[in-house]
């Protein structure tokens, strides 16, 4: 099993959704430790995409991951905009041409997404950010390249969720949350818990 474009299109729709319900939240977590907009810059990026989706149902997946991330650069302010963009431009030129994603491709996608986003931001797992999640999915599917594609994707996702979650007793040492240092210790990063609803969005528009 692969995941098809079409499934790539519902997966950026239903990303739209979900951080439209999950706004609060996310800002939430945000005012604990940040300046409580990750929930309304998540919403307003995706937003943007599901605008464009229309617009890109007959283009291939990197075409469509490209313009995702042009979008979510010009839309998203703040911190994880341009982190979030590039790592969607950054996905995109390892699966240019492509109508549909192997384990593999979706390994491919998130770690060189994930580097990208590591090289613009400096932060590295342990640091109590998205790269937390990031970097525990891409662990994960390296090792899942050879298991079918909704196994995968499901022990994936538990690994992610335990990144997320073990970000609540870390320290800050990056973004704006590291200007609080040990007052940020107790709280789930925000953008650990984006690129969560992000992972968790593409296993169930998979299956
Ligand atoms: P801002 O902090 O500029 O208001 P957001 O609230 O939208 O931006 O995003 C905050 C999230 O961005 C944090 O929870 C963290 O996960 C992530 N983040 C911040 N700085 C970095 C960085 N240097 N590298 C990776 N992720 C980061
Ligand atoms: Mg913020
Ligand atoms: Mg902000």
């Amino acid at each position: 099993m692969v995941v098809s474009k079409k499934q790539v299109i519902d997966w950026l729709d239903a990303s739209a959704t979900v951080f439209e319900q999950q706004q609060e939240f996310l800002t939430n977590l945000d005012r604990e430790i940040g300046d409580a907009d990750h929930g309304l810059n998540m919403n307003r990026g995706f937003k943007k995409v599901k605008e464009k989706l229309p617009t890109l149902e007959d283009k291939d997946i990197g075409t469509i991951l490209k313009n995702t991330g042009m979008v979510l650069l010009s839309s998203i302010g703040g911190a994880s905009g341009p982190l979030y963009g590039t790592f969607f431009l950054k996905a995109a030129e390892c699966v240019m041409a492509k109508e549909e994603l192997t384990v593999t491709d979706l390994y491919n996608l998130y770690r060189e997404g994930t580097e990208r986003i590591i090289a613009r931001g400096m932060a590295h797992p342990g640091d109590k950010t998205m790269v937390d999640t990031l970097s525990a999915i891409v662990s994960s599917l390296q090792t899942q390249q050879e298991a079918p594609l909704t196994s995968a994707l499901n022990s994936t996702l538990v690994a992610a969720e335990a990144a997320m979650k073990s970000t609540i007793p870390m320290r800050a040492a990056k973004g704006r949350a590291s200007y609080l240092g040990e007052r940020s210790i107790g709280h789930q990063d925000p953008g650990a818990t984006s690129s969560y609803l992000l992972f968790k969005t593409l296993c169930e528009v998979v299956g």
